[in-house]
């Protein structure tokens, strides 16, 4: 007796049910419709080319196995695909392909003999090769021999190195690293794709940076496309998402960052994560995502320290073929204490002058190229810095300055204090304002005049105003 498709698919999904994770059973068998058997092989319709690709790579084997259950070792399946939904004119139109992963289904390295266009448009995907050629979109320039390792990084380095060399078969899952502005966070991302890329040429990595990822999803949600975006995610290897901060301003985007993320993690697949602060700090990004930072390795990355920065410019010169004096070297890694990415802006301003100037390089002109190039790249002085500034030269509490106390000293301090927040920030008077107890700006107004009248008649007052100007410069360079 003929037993029928919807039995046999029901008694399938019974026990897939038990095996799949909920999310991804609602994804991927939930549409499924079986719709005919013939001998052993059972006819399930399927809503896109692309959800039958999927099912080929990644379920063909509980789908062998439940099938070959019901009907015997014969068993087959064939795809109905919705080419086409149809309308009141036109009937649906749908395409039928026999699955192809059932004979060699144990052969877990199969690649299916697919000539199918890839249904899913993104823009990684290469026109005209295989589904899965996408372009990693790395830059190769970008490796771990190219990273100098300092105590300022070693953690973050090693454990890069170990996620490059067993991607999601090590503890690091995922792996965030983190630190300040061009401190090597990109770097180091881009470093664990080329060695997975190079190690293993087969896995499929993709680094993508959060606005990217963002734009992207916006895009896919305006075209009513995202269950298209999460699959496409959910089939890399190694996912690379640099500056994830930029998540915070985007509700929508961590619900998708949410999904791909779980069946990544759940299916083995490694997932590399960089951010300008650590996970825990990561304001505006939703706690179930925060947790799951939590759940690899979170390593940081500080500024390199005197020692590591020499031997950073060192092999910069070593790569671009060039050569200075030792002396100049110690003399930009001493004086750039920032950023590496400051350390190498030093670089290439005083190869630029000597090659202008026709000069060779020297410490003279080191000198002369590093006072402007602080001066171009000095700090942003916040109001905060001067408000302790002033505390710490009058010994006045920090409360103190900001409460509404008429003491005659501390007015003086607090008017000192706004006058130059006036002069060494970009801030508005109405902000400036803000950051003394909620001040307005006629008061801030009205403290920088009365600053400048003082200043004119009283010497001891100048003194100490001119005195804190320069402290403040100095903090500034
Ligand atoms: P971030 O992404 O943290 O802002 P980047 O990865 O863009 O920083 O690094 C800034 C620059 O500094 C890059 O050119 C990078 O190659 C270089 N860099 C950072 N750390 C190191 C390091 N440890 N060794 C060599 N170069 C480094
Ligand atoms: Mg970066």
């Amino acid at each position: 007796m003929e037993k029928n498709a919807e039995k046999v698919w029901s008694n399938c999904l019974k026990i897939i049910k038990d095996i799949v994770e909920w999310q991804h059973y609602k994804t991927w068998f939930e549409p499924i419709k079986p719709v005919s058997i013939k001998n052993s092989t059972l006819v399930i319709q399927v809503p896109s080319q692309f959800f039958f690709e999927y099912l080929e790579e990644h379920y063909v084997n509980l789908l062998a196995k439940t099938l070959k259950r019901e009907l015997g070792k014969d068993a087959a399946l064939e795809y109905r695909v919705m080419v086409d939904s149809g309308n009141n004119n036109n009937k649906p139109m749908t395409m039928d392909i026999p699955g192809q992963g059932f004979r060699t289904y144990s052969n877990n390295e199969m690649d299916f003999p697919l000539v199918i266009n890839n249904p899913v448009k993104n823009p990684f995907v290469i026109p005209g090769l295989k589904k899965m050629q996408i372009d990693p979109q790395l830059n190769h320039i970008y490796t771990f021999d190219a990273f100098i390792e300092g105590d300022c990084n070693r953690v973050a380095r090693r454990a890069g190195k170990t996620v490059a060399e067993k991607p999601g078969a090590n503890s690091f899952n995922p792996l965030v690293l983190y630190g300040g502005v061009g401190l090597g966070k990109t770097h180091l991302a881009q470093s664990i794709g080329n060695e997975v890329k190079r190690a293993h040429p087969n896995k499929v990595v993709l680094y993508v940076s959060s606005e990217k990822f963002i734009n992207q999803f916006m895009d896919h949600s305006r075209n009513n496309a995202i269950n298209d975006f999460i699959h496409f995610y959910q089939l890399i290897d190694v996912l690379i998402i640099d500056d994830v901060q930029f998540f915070a301003k985007a509700e929508k985007s961590q619900d998708a960052l949410f999904a791909i993320f779980n069946h990544l993690h759940q299916s083995g697949k490694q997932l590399v994560l960089t951010s300008d602060k650590p996970p825990k700090d990561l304001e505006g990004v939703q706690e179930r995502l925060l947790s799951r930072f939590r759940w690899g390795l979170s390593a940081d990355l500080q500024i390199p320290d005197y020692e590591t920065r020499i031997e950073i410019l060192e092999r910069k010169m070593k790569v671009d073929g060039l050569e200075m004096p030792k002396e100049v070297v110690k003399y930009i890694a001493y004086n750039i204490n920032s950023n590496v990415r400051e350390l190498e802006g030093a670089l290439i301003s005083l190869l630029a002058q000597s090659s202008l100037n026709r000069r060779e390089i020297d410490l003279d002109l080191a000198k002369k190229v590093l006072r402007n190039f602080v001066k171009s790249s000095s700090k942003e002085i916040t109001i905060e810095t001067i408000q302790r500034m002033v505390c710490d030269y009058f010994d006045v509490s920090y409360d103190k300055l900001l409460q509404k106390t008429r003491k005659r000293e501390i007015v003086q301090a607090r008017q000192i204090t706004m006058f130059l927040a006036k002069a060494f920030t970009k801030n508005s008077l109405k902000t400036i304002g803000e950051h003394f107890g909620g001040r307005d700006h006629t008061t801030v107004i009205h403290s920088c005049q009365t600053v400048k009248d003082l200043m004119d008649t009283d010497s001891v007052f100048r003194e100490n105003v001119l005195e804190l100007q320069q402290k403040v410069q100095l903090a500034a360079m």
